[in-house]
């Protein structure tokens, strides 16, 4: 049995969040616990939060994970917007710990072309100091990117590096596959051999113990299209057969999976929830 959902809104409350997760028929969800197209966030009171585990033990949900807003840029050369990064990621950290949440996923940031070199060094800088001013539990899952122009994490080689640096609290990073940047970044996913091999590079850089979450989108760019545009599982360019592929693999099967996918007059959360239920039954 795959353990599956969607990205739920918690518009009018946290808690809210757990029930539409719980109505779509979802497994696990993710969430954006601040706005993620603002800088502020809205403190969380110590009832808000013990509402919220009240709500998801009852639910029996497998798991939540909160997701980075879109504006902290962790590798931005310009001061003002990454001493706000940072300070967002720490904020985003405390929030976790709040909700008894284990995991949050950030994306990586842009080097805005001062290179790919100084990026690295940015966010190394950026998760010391917010692993040091936050002393938690939840592991912050860096998510690979699509891989364009300026992007950090279009390769394995930029996560690997990261981790690499980040000595002793490396032990609080993980990784969030995303199969749509995967397949835009250059990644070959749609055949068991492609998949394979790509896993046994990410094995090689990065250690298949790190790989926590997996975002599964289709894509509508082509391979190494370097085009961050979502699509409807299935019906993109990853196919049915590169997600049965995704769905038969041993060490994939098993990770909690959220689907990103749009909602449009094709489809919505429930036919894309449907649609990989499908397909991962018919490999039992
Ligand atoms: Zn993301
Ligand atoms: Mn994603
Ligand atoms: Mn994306």
């Amino acid at each position: 049995m795959i353990s599956v959902g969607v990205h739920v809104s918690i518009a009018g409350g946290l808690d809210k969040a757990v029930d539409r997760a719980k109505d779509r028929g979802c497994d696990v969800f993710q969430i954006f616990s601040s706005n993620p197209r603002g800088w502020k966030s809205r403190p969380i009171s110590v009832e808000e939060a013990e509402s919220f585990a009240v709500r998801f033990k009852e639910s029996g949900l497998d798991l939540a994970v909160d997701h980075m807003p879109y504006l902290p840029n962790l590798a931005s050369s310009k001061q003002d917007v990454y001493a706000k990064s940072v300070q967002a990621l720490a904020n985003e950290l405390g929030r976790c710990q709040m909700l008894g949440i284990p995991y949050l996923v950030t994306h990586m940031g842009s080097h805005l072309g001062a290179g790919r070199e100084k990026g690295i060094e940015r966010i190394v800088d950026a998760l010391e100091t917010a692993f040091y001013s936050v002393k938690n539990e939840a592991v912050l899952l860096l998510e690979n990117t699509a891989g364009t122009k300026n992007s950090m994490g279009g390769s394995f080689q930029d996560i690997a590096e990261i981790l690499d640096s980040l000595g002793i609290r490396r032990a609080r990073l993980g990784v969030c596959l995303d199969t749509c940047h995967l397949f835009a970044a250059g990644y070959e996913l749609r055949t068991q051999e492609g998949l394979a091999e790509t896993l046994d590079e990410f094995q090689s850089s990065i250690g298949m113990e790190r790989l926590k979450l997996l975002h599964l989108n289709d894509c509508r760019g082509e391979l190494g299209s370097h085009l961050d545009r979502h699509e409807h599982i299935g019906l993109g360019l990853i196919g049915e057969t590169g997600f049965r592929a995704i769905l038969s693999h041993p060490a994939l099967c098993r990770l909690p999976m959220i689907l990103e996918t749009p909602v449009d007059s094709r489809r919505d959360d429930l036919g894309n929830l449907m649609a990989i239920r499908r397909l991962a039954l018919e490999l039992e």
